[in-house]
């Protein structure tokens, strides 16, 4: 039988690297409560129109990323690509847009058919945030903020660079519309085969492109500046004085347009130089629009998403786990006392390793290779007096403990 290999672009998270993961999304976990943030869950895979009909079937995810299939009862079910749809449906379902604004984080694995490569897998995990039912320019300047505290609590603010965009309101997207296609169709013989058809569908995207052939073309695309109506421009001017208050410097990137078709105003990306062509570390925007779409009542958000991934490949090795204690039984007596001291230890928040087998060599052998920071030796000679051998395994310094006093001593290796 040929070795089992896991899925493309899937990966086991081995200890060393869940560490990492998890580092990543405590933090996130740790900051977002502090703006009051709280975590939820959804599930999963959704009813694949959750995802269908709010990302739009324009998009990449929608027309050729998304992991989907019928099930076993027949339902057309699809393994979520991003959070945001799942998490307006939440709130749909569960009624809770009567009592606005919701705040909420969360994170778990998505799941996008894309070409494997450095920071871009088929399962990858996101940390997500999103402030539904506030309309104002402070609550894009929150979550910005939000998303920055958390790089800077990673240490990785320093190495990306915020850009920022506005798609402006409906109004201001019909004038720029009307304006690219008249200009791309000036230039259709030079444009990909996708933004031919993103042409009728969603030109805006076109924008958004990695072909090189269309990136050239976009090089001299209007812009959407000249096309912004005084309101929408007003909204940017606020966001924008916002975070120049707070001292959180960004670029404007007039090209940055999101993915996803149901965001509106503020699009905004924290870009890294350090990753190669995966150089997103976090992106988002607000979709004023997205609640109505899915069916709920018209109500706005605003948030975003970072991809775990590329952020673990970003941040410090994270601290090694606490070395345990290891508890080294000699003879039958050793053993029986040693199991029953292990669990007092480990009931008492001690972190201890209790080997299977061995000889005292051995199992001293062991607890150095576990980088053990002190070992509790269990005699029959010690025993007999309630006693224990507490060696530090950092300076071979050893002496005989009460087993009375025995979890004071050991305090002081914690
Ligand atoms: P990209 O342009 O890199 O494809 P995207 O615009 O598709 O990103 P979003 O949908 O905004 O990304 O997702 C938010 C974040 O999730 C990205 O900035 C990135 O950090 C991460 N991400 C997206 N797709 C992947 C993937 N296939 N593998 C790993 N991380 C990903
Ligand atoms: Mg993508």
């Amino acid at each position: 039988m040929s070795v089992l290999q896991p899925v493309r672009g899937t990966q086991d998270l081995l200890p060393a690297e869940q560490r990492r993961h998890r580092l990543v999304t405590e933090t996130a976990r740790r900051i977002a409560e502090r703006y009051g943030y709280q975590e939820i869950s959804t599930p999963i895979f959704e009813f694949t129109e959750v995802f269908a009909r709010p990302i739009g079937e324009t998009t990449d995810i929608v027309s050729k990323e998304m992991y989907t299939f019928t099930d076993r009862g027949g339902e057309e079910v699809t393994l979520r690509p991003e959070y945001t749809a799942g998490i307006v449906r939440a709130a749909i379902s569960n009624g809770l847009t009567q009592n606005l604004p919701l705040k909420f984080f969360a994170s778990g694995p998505m799941f996008r058919y894309e070409r494997p490569q450095k920071g871009r897998f088929r399962q990858f995990h996101q940390i997500d945030v999103e402030l539904i039912g506030a309309a104002q320019p402070a609550a894009d300047i929150e979550v910005i903020m939000l998303g920055a505290d958390i790089l800077e609590a990673l240490g990785v603010l320093g190495r990306t660079v915020l850009e920022l965009n506005t798609l402006g309101d409906s109004a201001s997207r019909n004038a720029y519309r009307e304006a690219l296609v008249a200009y791309y169709q000036q230039h259709q013989g030079g444009l990909s085969e996708d933004s031919l058809k993103r042409l009728e569908r969603n030109p805006l995207r076109i924008l958004d492109s990695k072909d090189e052939g269309d990136k050239r073309i976009n090089a001299d695309a209007p812009s959407f500046a000249d096309y912004l109506t005084p309101e929408a421009r007003g909204f940017f001017d606020e966001v924008r004085a916002g975070l120049d208050h707070l001292g959180l410097g960004y670029r404007v990137s007039p090209r940055l347009v999101r993915g996803l078709d149901y965001y509106c105003h503020t699009a905004f990306e924290f870009v890294t130089t350090d990753l190669g062509a995966q150089g997103t570390v976090l992106g988002g925007g607000r979709y004023d629009g997205l609640m109505g779409v899915m069916g709920g009542p018209e109500t706005p958000g605003v948030g975003w998403a970072a991809g775990i991934e590329r952020l673990a490949l970003l941040i410090a090795e994270p601290d090694a786990p606490p070395r345990p204690i290891a508890v080294v039984p000699i003879g039958e007596a050793g053993e029986a006392a040693a199991l029953k001291l292990t669990h007092e230890l480990r009931r008492r928040g001690f972190v201890v390793e209790l080997g299977f087998s061995g000889n005292v060599a051995k199992r001293m052998k062991r607890a150095n290779k576990i980088g053990a920071r002190a070992a509790v030796i269990l005699g029959e000679t010690e025993l007999a007096r309630a006693a224990a051998t507490l060696r530090d395994l950092d300076t071979g310094e050893q002496v005989e403990v009460t087993l009375a006093e025995l979890a004071d001593r050991l305090a002081a290796f914690r």
